[in-house]
């Protein structure tokens, strides 16, 4: 993922030459309207009572989620055998659990490997839904010659994050099933560059379905797009990338904040790897940069808002041979997925 131009600036530059902007301490009591939409429309979702929010926080299950992390560990890189395996493991998880599951399946042409057979993989809960809150992350692996690239955080661990959340939730989403307002998960094929990242060499998927989306009309479904990714390494920083969806972050970070004060997360302590705000994982800071290229970019381009959950610096291990099961750090990736489930949670259930 990304490209090089920005590994230089992380690695020389980080963190002296990005604008970074104090965010309001909290979305709490927030009086401010929140915007959804391409049309940025209306919707002020209520946040959960305190006797939903510690419901909620004590759903998790932890060992289907380091399964569902070990079923993706393979090398996948796209055309292979192995990708097939994890697509259809992707697929079956989810239909197990009544979702609803399409492939959109094209091809393309790659350097070196030539012509692709692609597939996205859509899942929803009701697919006749209007609108659409859409949980994202890729499910290939990075071509990289001689070496036996698992990509466990790029991007195993957020794919097992998107099915452990439909898994722990599958009783509270099963409303969604009906519901005009309801969740889509989404698993971009070919993100990854064969080369060299560029505009005809990455985001294979994302830049196929956007199109045929926008072409369809159905990117006015989509009320917003959470893209994970780089997810597992312990000690991550999230910043708010976009101003549309500022809000909406805020509410991610006050969701960390709430269920740390409730002493709900597991050994939430900083290993002292960073020496930004060290106790927490979304930064009440806006990092305005527009250099981070990933799936969200052909839907950002049309105006789809998107929260963009890559934690800044990148960790070290991204696109080594190290980026294995080993450097994921479980405690912090639980916490993470909760986070992430109490949001989406909160997004969906409180509308009024
Ligand atoms: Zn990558």
């Amino acid at each position: 993922m990304l490209s090089l131009q920005l590994h230089r600036l992380q690695k020389y530059l980080w963190p002296f030459c990005l604008h970074v902007a104090l965010l309001a301490t909290s979305a709490r009591g927030q009086t401010a309207d929140y915007l959804v939409g391409r049309k940025q429309t209306v919707y002020n979702p209520s946040q959960l009572s305190d006797v939903q929010f510690l419901e909620y926080s004590n759903l998790s299950d932890g060992q289907h989620l380091r399964e569902a992390v070990q079923n993706i560990l393979i090398p996948r890189v796209v055309g292979t055998a192995n990708h097939s395996i994890v697509r259809q493991y992707i697929v079956n998880s989810l239909r197990d659990l009544k979702w609803h599951v399409e492939l959109n399946s094209f091809h393309d042409k790659a350097p070196i490997v030539g012509q692709l057979h692609f597939h996205n993989i859509i899942a929803t809960l009701n697919p006749q839904a209007e609108r659409y809150l859409v949980l994202a992350c890729h499910y290939d692996s990075k071509y990289i010659p001689d070496v036996e690239f698992v990509g466990a955080i790029d991007s195993a661990v957020p794919c097992a994050m998107l099915l452990n959340l439909a898994k722990v939730l599958e009783e509270q989403l099963r409303p969604l099933q009906t519901a005009k307002l309801s969740l889509m998960l989404l698993f971009f094929d070919g993100e990854e560059a064969f080369e060299e990242w560029g505009p005809n060499d990455s985001i294979y998927g994302a830049r196929h379905l956007a199109k045929l989306w926008e072409k369809q009309g159905k990117l006015d479904r989509i009320d917003m797009l959470v893209l994970l990714d780089l997810l597992g390494a312990p000690d991550p920083a999230f910043y708010s990338f976009f101003g549309n969806t500022e809000l909406w972050f805020m509410r991610l970070a006050d969701l960390e904040q709430r269920l740390a004060e409730k002493s709900l997360l597991e050994r939430y302590v900083n290993s002292g790897v960073n020496n930004w705000d060290p106790t927490r994982y979304f930064q009440p800071q806006a990092l305005r940069s527009g250099l981070v290229e990933d799936d969200h970019i052909p839907f950002l381009r049309r105006n789809v808002p998107v929260v963009h959950l890559i934690p800044m610096p990148f960790p070290s291990v991204w696109h080594t041979q190290h980026d294995n099961e080993s450097v994921i750090d479980y405690a912090t990736t639980n916490n993470l997925a909760l986070i992430i489930r109490l949001f989406t949670l909160e997004y969906l259930l409180g509308a009024k």
